[in-house]
């Protein structure tokens, strides 16, 4: 999702001005705390359509709330990891590899090392380069 939503140019306007509010902003200005986390305007819409997809799939409500709780848990672990990334100065453990597989990502190759939490799905699609810590 990050390589191929976040970082899509679009021709349409408004469409470019969401992907320009929902990531391309926060590289510009990664240091910003109202640019590292979703916003509701945009996160509540998304999960009423991951709820709707949950739904069509399992047709039972019950079944898909609990789904969409598995997917805000981790979700909420990728933007704690994230933030935490961005300004917090702690260096040790799977930070330091997480902040610099990130870092890498926003300074030096926007083109590779798009997973935040992991580097598991760089590894699958070969955006994956090795870093010197
Ligand atoms: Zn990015
Ligand atoms: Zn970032």
């Amino acid at each position: 999702m990050h390589r191929l939503f976040f970082h899509w140019t679009p021709h349409h306007r408004k469409l470019k001005g969401i992907v320009q509010a929902l990531h391309l902003s926060h590289h510009t200005d990664p240091r910003n705390p109202d640019k590292i986390l979703i916003r509701p305007t945009y996160s509540l819409p998304i999960s009423a359509l991951v709820l709707g997809g949950f739904y069509a799939v399992t047709g039972s409500l019950f079944s898909a709330s609990a789904l969409l709780w598995g997917v805000w848990l981790g979700f909420l672990y990728y933007e704690w990891v994230h933030y935490r990334l961005h300004l917090s100065t702690a260096a040790r453990g799977s930070l330091k590899y997480q902040r610099g597989w990130h870092f890498f990502h926003h300074f030096v190759d926007q083109e590779n090392c798009f997973g935040v939490t992991s580097p598991l799905w760089d590894l699958v699609f070969g955006t994956y380069r090795r870093i010197n810590f």
